[in-house]
């Protein structure tokens, strides 16, 4: 089995210590091991910091724009190949035109913003140049310049290819180099597209490095005009969160967590409304789409009492749909989980959430495969609990990290929003409503403890994107529980691996710069 190598000071280096089988998720077949450690871990963030950082602001905004377009179009060439590895995840096409398309596509959206709205120039002005003196010879003016440091960024297992291009593309705008520490579960992926990206010999030496290993001395290593970009679970985000790295050497710490997301069936919609299928076909299919192991995938389900019976009905009736099997079945419509480990996981959260629950759906320990091991792969089936209550409290906890949904009544709708906050900060709630009124409160109500709200009926329902996609234009992130970072938001998140600084001066000097 190829053990994964990583790619750091610019050359491709063995890691040591124990090795970690890293097994396809639905038959159990080992694909790769990955080493627990990378000796010296300080050099090569060192290197990254003198070359990689000293050949990125030789170039401007523009220069750097035009390099990652040119590597968009030469991975889009290779997606076939990316796919097939994106199997041994579990993944479905569909599942991989998220990852893998939605990833590559994330890195054509930046390259060709930076090229659009950036100046062809190496420092970015903020606002206007502001006069501080009445004779007008002493001005002020915010500029941002790239931090000298490296933006390290750890991922989450379930988007091995998102996850890296989407913090990897508004950092090499900004003029930083990146360390991209994969999730093991899902390591070979994302070596995989790495390697790919090396050896198209498009990007500058040293702007971007790989440690497919164990963290081990990452955190140590980082100086004050490092970055760390961080996704996976709030229970890690808390133990980084007190790193000396960021709480005495001041190096920067955006946190992607995870996330309570909920979806509302807004007070005005009857079972004869069109938007009726409109909120069940959203919600099965964030169940089922990477077997619900998105991030901002539906948890709760909350809807109007009087709606529960016809609701849990019709998720049932659309469940029992879906194929479940080996992802690379033509007729399978659901993958496994990504590893048997997770499925172990995910069973013992939902067994907690049942102490507040009773199961509308599905069977905890059984479930009919297609083309699939049952025996050796991570199957399960989808699942939807009803909650004995609004304001039980299992189901504003406790993530279930699969396909599982909790279904909860509301009598009067506002009371449906405060229940909604209750997830402690989310990255997306979604609502599905004709209601204008209704719409206008859901949104005063709940942004203050979302990064993303979605309304959706009858007249934007085709065209939209969805609750569980990302867009690179906009914001991902979350308050509270969610992690509090920002991602994306178009270039917005350009600015998050630079420094803002206010010059003061001659106006004349100002303007030049
Ligand atoms: P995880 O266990 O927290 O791991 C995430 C990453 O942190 C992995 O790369 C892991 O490395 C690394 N890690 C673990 N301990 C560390 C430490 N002490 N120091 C430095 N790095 C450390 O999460 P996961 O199981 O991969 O992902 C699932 C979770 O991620 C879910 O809760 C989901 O909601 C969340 N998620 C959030 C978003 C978002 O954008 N908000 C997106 C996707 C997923 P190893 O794998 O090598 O242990």
């Amino acid at each position: 089995m190829p053990v994964l190598d990583s790619y750091l000071g610019g050359k491709w280096r063995h890691g040591s210590g124990a090795l970690t089988a890293l097994r396809d998720a639905a038959t159990g077949v080992e694909v790769a091991q990955i080493p627990s450690v990378v000796p010296d871990l300080a050099a090569s963030l060192e290197f990254a910091r003198n070359v990689g950082g000293s050949e990125l602001r030789k170039l401007t905004f523009t220069e750097r724009a035009q390099i990652l377009k040119d590597l968009s179009k030469h991975l889009l060439g290779h997606i076939d190949e990316f796919v097939d590895v994106s199997y041994h995840t579990g993944a479905t096409r569909k599942d991989a035109s998220v990852d893998v398309d939605g990833g590559i596509g994330t890195l054509a959206v930046f390259a060709s913003k930076g090229i659009k709205q950036l100046p062809d120039a190496k420092i970015l002005t903020d606002g206007e140049i502001e006069p501080l003196s009445k004779g007008g010879e002493f001005s002020g003016k915010h500029i941002y310049t790239p931090r000298r440091g490296v933006a390290v960024q750890i991922n989450a297992y379930n988007f091995p290819v998102w996850g890296m291009l989407e913090k990897f593309a508004p950092a090499f705008l900004a003029g930083m180099p990146t360390l991209v520490k994969p999730a093991s579960q899902t390591a070979y992926l994302t070596h995989a597209v790495f390697r790919e990206m090396i050896d198209s010999g498009i990007l500058p030496e040293g702007s971007i490095s790989l440690l497919a290993a164990g963290p081990t001395g990452l955190l140590d290593s980082l100086l004050t005009q490092d970055t760390l970009a961080f996704t996976g679970s709030a229970k890690t985000v808390s133990a980084l969160r007190s790193h000396h790295a960021f709480t005495q050497r001041g190096a920067r710490f955006n946190a992607e967590a995870d996330s309570l997301n909920c979806s509302i069936l807004g007070p005005d919609i009857t079972p004869e409304d069109d938007e009726l299928d409109i909120f069940i076909d959203q919600v099965v299919e964030e169940m089922t789409i990477k077997a619900g192991q998105k991030c901002t995938a539906i948890r709760r389900v909350l809807v109007p009492d009087t709606q529960v019976d016809n609701v849990v009905e019709a998720l049932c009736s659309r469940l029992s749909e879906v194929i479940v099997g080996n992802p690379r079945g033509q007729t399978v419509t659901m993958g496994p989980l990504v590893s048997r480990s997770q499925r172990d996981e995910l069973i013992a959260n939902v067994n907690e959430l049942l102490t507040d629950c009773r199961l509308a759906y599905g069977d905890l320990t059984r479930v009919k495969v297609t083309e699939g091991n049952a025996e050796s792969g991570a199957f399960i089936s989808p699942l939807v609990l009803i909650a004995n209550d609004l304001f039980s409290t299992a189901p504003h906890q406790v993530e279930p990290f699969g396909p599982v949904v909790t279904v909860m009544s509301y009598s009067q709708v506002e009371e449906g929003f405060l229940a909604a906050t209750l997830g402690n900060g989310s990255l997306v709630a979604s609502l599905v409503t004709r209601d204008d009124q209704v719409a206008r409160s859901f949104v005063e109500s709940l942004s203050p403890w979302h990064g993303r709200l979605l309304i959706s009926n009858a007249d934007n329902s085709k065209a939209s994107t969805g609750h569980g996609i990302v867009m690179p234009q906009m914001l991902h992130g979350g308050p509270g529980r969610a992690g509090g970072g920002e991602e994306l938001g178009g270039l917005r998140s350009v600015v998050h691996y630079m420094q803002r600084t206010a010059v003061q001066g001659h106006p004349t000097f100002l303007d030049q710069l």
